[in-house]
């Protein structure tokens, strides 16, 4: 349970996403939509740029 999970961009907007590989390519762990620009790494929750619902979507599941 300790995948590191890869981060994106949904648009040029700043925020960084969860990405979720899916068939036809990446979309963001909050649902916002298709991510356009994987960033090299992983999804970092330290990082202030870390959209607050992915952070949340993701900290939810291991927390309970
Ligand atoms: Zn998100």
């Amino acid at each position: 349970m300790t995948t590191p999970l890869e981060a994106g961009l949904v648009a040029d907007d700043g925020v960084v996403h969860v990405a979720l590989r899916k068939v036809n390519g990446y979309v963001a762990g909050c649902g916002v939509g298709k991510i356009v620009q994987i960033i090299a790494g992983r999804f970092d929750p330290a990082d202030q740029q870390a959209c607050p619902q992915c952070l949340a979507d993701t900290t939810e599941s291991k927390a309970n």
